[in-house]
C-alpha cells in the first residue's frame, strides 16, 4: 500500500483523484485550503481509515512522509483565479517550491496539474507540446498562465539539477460531476443556466473552440502517468482532441436538458482565447491513453449531478 499526498483534493479533480487512488488500494492525504474546493466533494471519503484530510494553503511548507505526490491545489476557473491574482500566482509559484521541496527530500515522484493555458492565445493548431505558446504576462489571466509557466520551470530545474521524477501534465478543459455550479466556467454556466430556464451567457460571438474532456478519462491518464519510468517527464498534453464551439456546446446543453433558454450574447472576456484543441499523440504512444466518453454522454452524467444538486438546494 502506498501513501499518496493530493493537494487540492478538495476540488473538482482532485476529489475524483483521491476516489480512484483509494479505490486502487492506496492510503490517500488530501490537502487542501478550500479556497474553491468544498468539504461536500470528499464527504463520502471521510470516514475511510485510509483517507485523511487536513486543510492547508500549499504556499506554506509541508511535512509528511509520503511515497508520491499529485500537485492540484490552484484556483481553476478564471473568476476564481482572478479574484485574487496574487494569491494564485503565489499558489502556483510557492506551493511548487515547497511540494518539490517535499519531493527532493523524500525522493518521490511527482505530478503536475498544468494547464493548456500554458499555449495562451495559441497561433499553433492542434497544440503539440512542442509549441511555446503565445501568452500575455501582464494581463487578467497572466496570474494563472504565468504561474503556471513559471512552475513547469521549476519542475524541469528540479528534475536537471537534482534528477527528481516529475510528471507534468498539460490539462485542457475537463467537466463533470463535482463541478461548483457558480463557478463561472462554461460548462457548469451552461447546464445550470438551463436548468433554471436562464438565458445562456454566450461570451463573444460563440465561435471560440475548446475540447472538453470527461473528468473520469482524465484521472485514468493521471494514474497512468504516475506509472510511467522516471525518464518519462512530460509535459505531456491530457485532453479530448474533439473541438467544439461555445455555440455547438450551448446547443447540445439545450437538447440534453429539454430547456426552452434562450442565449444572450456578452463581451468577450479580454485575453480569452480563440480556439484550443490538443494533440494528444504523445498521450496515446507514452500512456497507451485516449479518452472514451462522448461529449453527449459525459455532459448527460454532468447535468443529472446538477439537476439532483439544485433540487437539493430548492428544498432546503
Ligand atoms: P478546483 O478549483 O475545483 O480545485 C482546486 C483545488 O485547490 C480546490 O479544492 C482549492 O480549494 C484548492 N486550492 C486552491 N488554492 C490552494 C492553496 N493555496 N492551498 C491549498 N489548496 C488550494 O479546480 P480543478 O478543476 O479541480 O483543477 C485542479 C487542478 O487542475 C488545478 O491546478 C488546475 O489549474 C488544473 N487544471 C484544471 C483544468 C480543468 O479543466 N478542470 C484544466 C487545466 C488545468
Ligand atoms: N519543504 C517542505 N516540505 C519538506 C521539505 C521542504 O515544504 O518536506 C519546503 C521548504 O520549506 C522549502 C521548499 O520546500 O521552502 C523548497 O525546498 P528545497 O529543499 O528545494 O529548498 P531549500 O530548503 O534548500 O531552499
Ligand atoms: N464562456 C461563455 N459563457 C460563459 C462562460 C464561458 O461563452 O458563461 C466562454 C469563454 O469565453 C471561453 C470558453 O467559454 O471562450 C471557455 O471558458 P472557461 O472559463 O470554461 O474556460 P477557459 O477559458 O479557461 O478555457
Amino acid at each position: 500500500m502506498k501513501r499518496v499526498l493530493v493537494t487540492g483534493g478538495g476540488g473538482f479533480l482532485g476529489s475524483h483523484l483521491c476516489d480512484q487512488l483509494l479505490e486502487r488500494g492506496n492510503e490517500v492525504i488530501c490537502i487542501d485550503n478550500f479556497f474553491t474546493g468544498s468539504k461536500r466533494n470528499i464527504r463520502h471519503l471521510l470516514n475511510n481509515e485510509y483517507f485523511e484530510v487536513i486543510r492547508h494553503d500549499v504556499t506554506f511548507p509541508f511535512y509528511a512522509e509520503v511515497d508520491a505526490i499529485y500537485n492540484l491545489a490552484c484556483p481553476a476557473s478564471p473568476i476564481h483565479y482572478q479574484h485574487d491574482p496574487i494569491q494564485t500566482t503565489k499558489t502556483s509559484v510557492h506551493g511548487a517550491i515547497n511540494m518539490l521541496g517535499l519531493a527532493k527530500r523524500l525522493g518521490v515522484p511527482i505530478f503536475q496539474a498544468s494547464t493548456s493555458e500554458v499555449y495562451g492565445d495559441p497561433d499553433i493548431h492542434p497544440q503539440t507540446e512542442e509549441y511555446w505558446g503565445n501568452v500575455n504576462p501582464i494581463g487578467p489571466r497572466s496570474c494563472y498562465d504565468e504561474g503556471k509557466r513559471c512552475a513547469e520551470t521549476l519542475f524541469f530545474d528540479y528534475r536537471r539539477q537534482l534528477n527528481l521524477s516529475i510528471k507534468v501534465a498539460r490539462i485542457f478543459n475537463t467537466y463533470g460531476p463535482r463541478m461548483q455550479q457558480d463557478d463561472g466556467r462554461v460548462v457548469s454556466n451552461f447546464i445550470v443556466q438551463a436548468l433554471k430556464g436562464e438565458a445562456l451567457t454566450i461570451f463573444g460571438d460563440g465561435g471560440q473552440t475548446r475540447s472538453f474532456c470527461y473528468v473520469d478519462d482524465m484521472i485514468d491518464a493521471f494514474l497512468r502517468f504516475m506509472e510511467t519510468p522516471p525518464e518519462v517527464t512530460g509535459p505531456i498534453n491530457l485532453g479530448n482532441p474533439v473541438e467544439t464551439t461555445m455555440l455547438e456546446l450551448a446547443q447540445t446543453i439545450l437538447d440534453l436538458t429539454g430547456s426552452k433558454s434562450k442565449l444572450v450574447y456578452k463581451a468577450l472576456p479580454e485575453d480569452d482565447p480563440r480556439k484550443r484543441q490538443p494533440d494528444i499523440s504523445l498521450a496515446k504512444e507514452l500512456l497507451k491513453w485516449q479518452p472514451t466518453a462522448n461529449l453527449k454522454d459525459g455532459l448527460l452524467k454532468t447535468v443529472r449531478y446538477f439537476d439532483a444538486g439544485l433540487r437539493r438546494t430548492e428544498t432546503i
